[in-house]
């Protein structure tokens, strides 16, 4: 896969987003593809760029600091978001690098970015990250406290874009994927993030209008 050109790969997955949304009776531009480069240099980042690509996807803040800024320099139309953990003490420099936030995840966050938009005066898109299949390791709220996290995030004035989450490995994700789209729904939210290069095109059948793709466009992470 790697020796593949970065805008084949593109295209690929593109055309499978499209067939899936086709499948589900959906229009290909309900869902944005969020090209995951973590781990990934900014050499490698910058053909699917050039290929026009503009949203993407990192999970660690120091990381997306040392690599983003020079590329958004080049790039100045790209949007960046944060899909992994974010700790409280960070959340100045999140809300300074990022376009949206996909783990927002606990009351004590919600708190901390709140402040953080109203210093920065700029205000990324929030998703709630759920723990849909319940468990122990993952991140994400539980599925019960879905609501009263909905409700938090609207009183701090955080611009709540959807739900986000990363249904149990090695298991059929549809089932987790519908319940994501369910909780969406049932809380007035538009968003939903689900789907990575195992399961894309099954979340994108099911609802989703965020999808994070990382391995199928730029090839295994060492
Ligand atoms: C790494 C990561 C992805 C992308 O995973 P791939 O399997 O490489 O597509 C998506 N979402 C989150 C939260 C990730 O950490």
């Amino acid at each position: 896969m790697a020796s593949t050109a970065p805008a084949e790969r593109l295209n690929e997955v593109k055309e499978r987003i499209a067939r899936a949304a086709a499948l589900a009776r959906r229009s290909p531009d309900e869902v944005t593809l969020i090209a995951v480069s973590k781990t990934h240099p900014p050499e490698a980042i910058a053909p699917l760029i050039e290929s026009g690509q503009r949203v993407f996807g990192e999970n660690r803040v120091q990381e997306a600091q040392a690599k983003w800024p020079e590329l958004r320099e080049r790039f100045p139309d790209i949007g960046l978001h944060l899909i992994g953990q974010l700790q409280s003490n960070k959340a100045d420099e999140a809300v300074v690098l990022f376009d949206a936030i996909h783990s927002v995840d606990r009351l004590s966050l919600v708190t901390a970015l709140g402040k953080a938009m109203d210093k920065a005066g700029r205000r990324p898109a929030c998703f709630i990250q759920v723990n849909i299949g319940d468990e122990p390791q993952k991140g994400g709220c539980a599925v019960s406290e879905v609501e009263a996290l909905v409700a938090a995030c609207r009183a701090a004035g955080l611009p709540l874009a959807g739900l986000m989450c990363i249904p149990p490995a090695d298991v059929e994700p549809a089932p987790y994927f519908a319940l994501l789209s369910k909780l969406a729904r049932r809380h007035g939210v538009s968003g939903i993030s689900m789907g990575m290069s195992s399961d894309y095109e099954t979340a994108v059948t099911v609802g989703a209008t965020h999808v994070r793709v990382g391995t199928a466009l730029f090839g295994e992470r060492s």
